[in-house]
């Protein structure tokens, strides 16, 4: 009898281990960062210095604010009156704005979450000028908000989501884009455990576009934007493989070398100041 139990106990036991391994498994076979340089046919070009400043990873907090010549991609629109990038979600407001092309990738990211059976996102806040800003940081202090210029929400590239069911940290809608959210570019810009980092609150309504491959990247790490960009500005070249057979290499360039960027002359790639002291250069491999 006893050895039945035994039996039993370490039945119990190898399915959890095997559970856990597989977990472990499935959320991270499917990307491989290495921190190599890749060639590509290129040429040199040279940067505008106002680039550093521009672009989907710019990093904007307390200690760098959006600076003044960043401009907004895309058209700012007003959602209320834009049915085709609204379709899965509710708005707060008939206010809220947000550049078109992030408006779409939201929208195509709910869209997967409603074909997992997740539908009550409902959309809080996205872009705010100035103004706005400022009554934000007024009636809700500075450890949840920023002064004007300080804050993801003046760029744009930043939305805030709540779920109709009830605050989103125990809401499904809260727990399908903290699982998901990176693999449509999109991160929760201010997690649990990184307040010390972020300066910021756990604020899981926060999302922040970065684009892909740095939100996976980032997700793979468990890197906040500070974090990630130190680690560009240290490693400067990367090639990260992703489980699509999709593949880019990304290269950072320090302010003083901007005159001799290599972008490649075929494939496409993408250009991204972090706001800091350079700028990314992202080529799909
Ligand atoms: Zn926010």
């Amino acid at each position: 009898m006893r050895t039945w139990v035994l039996y039993g106990f370490f039945l119990v036991i190898t399915v959890i281990v095997s559970m856990i391994l597989f977990q472990a498994i499935t959320d991270h076979a499917d990307v491989n960062v290495r921190t190599a340089s890749h060639e590509f046919d290129g040429r040199e070009i040279t940067i505008d210095p106002d680039e550093v400043n521009q672009g989907s990873l710019v990093l904007v907090n307390q200690e760098y604010p959006m600076n003044d010549a960043f401009t907004i991609e895309g058209d700012l629109v007003t959602l209320f009156e834009q049915q085709q990038v609204t379709t899965f979600y509710s708005l707060l407001n008939e206010k809220i704005q947000l550049p078109l092309p992030i408006a779409e990738k939201f929208n195509q990211m709910v869209n997967d979450a409603h074909e997992d059976g997740v539908e009550q996102f409902l959309l809080t806040s996205g872009y705010r000028d100035n103004e706005a800003q400022a009554r934000q940081y007024d009636e809700r202090g500075s450890d949840y908000a920023m002064p004007p210029g300080f804050s993801e929400h003046n760029t744009g590239l930043a939305l805030d989501i709540s779920s109709i069911e009830g605050p989103i940290e125990s809401s499904t809608e809260g727990r399908w884009v903290e699982e998901h959210s990176w693999k449509h570019g999109f991160v929760i810009r201010y997690p649990k455990g990184k307040e010390e980092v972020t300066g910021i609150q756990y604020e899981p309504w926060h999302l922040r576009y970065v684009g892909i491959p740095h939100s996976v990247i980032m997700h793979e790490k468990g890197f906040v934007l500070e974090e990630y960009i130190d680690f560009l500005e240290e490693e400067k070249s990367l090639v990260v493989e992703l489980d699509s057979d999709e593949a880019y290499a990304i290269n950072y360039y320090p302010k003083e070398q901007l005159d001799r960027v290599v972008i490649p002359n075929e494939q496409p790639y993408e250009i991204s100041g972090t706001n800091k002291d350079g700028i990314v250069v992202v080529v799909e491999l």
